[in-house]
Formats: C-alpha cells, sequence, structure tokens
C-alpha cells in the first residue's frame, strides 16, 4: 500500500474550498493508502496568531475534518508540533535547499503581501517543512488543492537534493488534485482562505450563509433585474456547480442568461442546497464538539504512531549524512 500524506493549517473554520479542493478528497482517499492527515500548527504560526486560541482552533479542525468523514482510528489524524521529527527534518532540508527556490513561491510572495509586518524566516521556509512533512512518511501521494501543487513540486527537487548528496532515501511524490482545485473567494479574488475572510465556512449557520451570499458581487452585467447575466462570469455560479443537482444547474444557467430569474432568487437556490450539504455535516460536528477527551486521547494514539515512524526516517537520514555517532554502537 503507497503512502499518503497531507495537510491543513489551524488558521481558521473549514471552508468550502477546502471541502471541495481538498478534504472531501481525502476522505475517499483515505482507505486505498495509509493515510496520514496533519493538523499541521507549525505552518500556521508563520502568521499573526492569537496564543490562547490555539488549542481551540485545532480541536475544532479535528472535530470538522472528523465530521467530514475522516476516520482517526484507522487513517494516522495527528498533531504536527506532536512529532519533533517534522521540525528535525526541516533543518536537515534547509541544508540542502536554495534559498532562491524558496524566493519564487508564488504563497510565500502572496502572504508576504498580505503580512507585511511579519515576514518572517518561517513564511520564506514554510515549503522547506511542508517538504519534511511528507517526507518523513516516505508519502508518494500528496491531495491537495491547485494552490499547493508549486510546493509539491518543490518537494520533488527537496528529495532531489537530497537523494544526490546523501543516497537515496526518499521518494519524489505526486500532488492529486481534485476535478475542482481552486474554489474561488466570496468576494470575487482567485481563491477562497481561512485567512481572508472571504470564505463560506462549513459550519456556519444558514443565516451567517445567507448573510454573505445576499451581499456578493455578481456579474457587473446584472444591474437591473431585466438584464440578462453570463453564468461564467459569476461567482455563484461556479457555486452552483458544485453544490447543485444537474437539472437545477440547467435551468439557472438559462434563468441567468435570459434574465429568467433574478440574482436574490438564484442565490436562494444556492443557500437550499448549500444547506442539503452540510447539513448532515453540520450535526456530527456539534455531537464531536461534546466529546474533547475522546478526540484528544485519538490524537495522542496517533501521535505516537507518527513519532515511531519518523523517528525511523530521522535514524535513517543521521547515518547517511554521518550524524549518527558510531562509537557509541
Ligand atoms: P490559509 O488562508 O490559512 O492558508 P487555506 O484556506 O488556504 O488557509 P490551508 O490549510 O492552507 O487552507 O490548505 C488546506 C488544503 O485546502 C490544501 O490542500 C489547499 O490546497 C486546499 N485549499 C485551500 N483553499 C482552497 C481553495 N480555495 N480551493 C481549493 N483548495 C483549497
Ligand atoms: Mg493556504
Amino acid at each position: 500500500m503507497k503512502t499518503l500524506f497531507t495537510g491543513i493549517q489551524p488558521t481558521g473554520e473549514l471552508h468550502m474550498g477546502n471541502y471541495f479542493g481538498a478534504v472531501k478528497n481525502w476522505v475517499m482517499l483515505q482507505d486505498s493508502y495509509k493515510s496520514y492527515f496533519s493538523i499541521v500548527d507549525y505552518h500556521a504560526i508563520t502568521i499573526e496568531y492569537e496564543p490562547a486560541e490555539m488549542q481551540k482552533k485545532i480541536f475544532d479542525l479535528a472535530c470538522g475534518l472528523i465530521a467530514c468523514g475522516i476516520n482517526p482510528d484507522t487513517s494516522r489524524l495527528f498533531v504536527q508540533s506532536e512529532v519533533p521529527g517534522h521540525a528535525d527534518l526541516t533543518w536537515i532540508f534547509n541544508s540542502v535547499t536554495p534559498i532562491g527556490e524558496l524566493e519564487r513561491m508564488t504563497q510565500y510572495k502572496d502572504k508576504s503581501q498580505q503580512h507585511r509586518k511579519n515576514i518572517n524566516v518561517g513564511l520564506l521556509d514554510y515549503p522547506v517543512l511542508q517538504a519534511a512533512d511528507i517526507l518523513i512518511y516516505k508519502a508518494e501521494v500528496v491531495p491537495v488543492g491547485e494552490d499547493q501543487v508549486q510546493h509539491i513540486e518543490l518537494t520533488r527537487e527537496v528529495s532531489r537534493y537530497f537523494n544526490r548528496r546523501y543516497g537515496d532515501v526518499f521518494p519524489e511524490p505526486d500532488a492529486l488534485l481534485t476535478k475542482t482545485p481552486r474554489i474561488v473567494g466570496l468576494d470575487g479574488s482567485a481563491k477562497m482562505s481561512k485567512s481572508k475572510g472571504n470564505s463560506i465556512a462549513l459550519f456556519e449557520s444558514r443565516e451567517e450563509i445567507w448573510e454573505k451570499l445576499r451581499p456578493a458581487a455578481t456579474d457587473p452585467a446584472r444591474i437591473k433585474r431585466t438584464d440578462p447575466g453570463t453564468p461564467e462570469k459569476c461567482t455563484l455560479w461556479s457555486y452552483h456547480v458544485l453544490f447543485s443537482p444537474e437539472a437545477e444547474q440547467k435551468e439557472i444557467h438559462e434563468g441567468c442568461s435570459t434574465a429568467g430569474i433574478g440574482c436574490i432568487d438564484c442565490k436562494k437556490k444556492l443557500l437550499e442546497n448549500v444547506m442539503n450539504e452540510f447539513d448532515p455535516l453540520r450535526e456530527k460536528y456539534y455531537t464531536l464538539q461534546s466529546k474533547p477527551q475522546e478526540i484528544r486521547d485519538k490524537l495522542d494514539t496517533n501521535a505516537q504512531a507518527c513519532r515511531q515512524a519518523a523517528a525511523a526516517t530521522i535514524r535513517e537520514v543521521k547515518e547517511k549524512m554521518g550524524l549518527k555517532p558510531l562509537w557509541k554502537i
């Protein structure tokens, strides 16, 4: 069985971009691989955050992933910082990775624009930590959204740099995308993000979701109710494609193109379909929220298993690098 690794940051609420770009796919794939799903808190600290809220965010994310269908008894759902090998291997990889490779990463450029007052080394080194996350388990498959493809390519390079210098240890993993690899933001921006406030979260209430959908911008050509629109120019249409049954999609496409329906009608239909998809998940989520000890125990058990797997790789790496104290043997 091949190994699968992927991660998600505890930077905010799980949103529909995470769901359709990544998590739904993880649930489908988990039993076909030896699967590792990591809540990557060491990545999340590279931007401003509130320490007092971190554990709650980690807990909420664990509940969210389990509610979506990640099985913490058969898949290794764990918290990154509880497995020290990830940071060990990052340092080792730092010494084989050219800085220039990191400076050209799109996410680094975006995030340093977004957080101008806090452009720390961690933000630049983020993809090296990601390479360590993946390679410490020798994972070959990494299911992610489109925004992470560049980082997986870097992971492949890091693997090559290491293997060339010290001998064959690591595989070259492949990114695995869904049919909907990039969900646009509610503000029309290229990507819905947890940390940008342009998302619809999975466990929001009907009222909260409506408060976001109602004012959302649609095709700018539809100024009056009688103006026909082009669905392909409308953010909300891209959401209908995800949530609405095909017959209804056809109706909406035609209704918009002929001004048969208005944007508010279209948004109301979308709201219903969003609720239909997420209602069952929300119910599971709130049940899990009442069982913090049970969730904590599962994360602990999984972190223990990960520490063992990670330690084995670190031993192998240190041996190749001349870092194993041979005179003790
Ligand atoms: P942040 O804004 O803090 O970076 P995020 O919403 O980008 O949060 P991540 O934790 O960085 O979420 O990513 C988790 C997974 O979700 C990754 O596989 C990422 O590629 C995927 N993902 C995130 N946003 C989208 C999106 N808008 N469309 C498709 N996939 C996405
Ligand atoms: Mg992200």
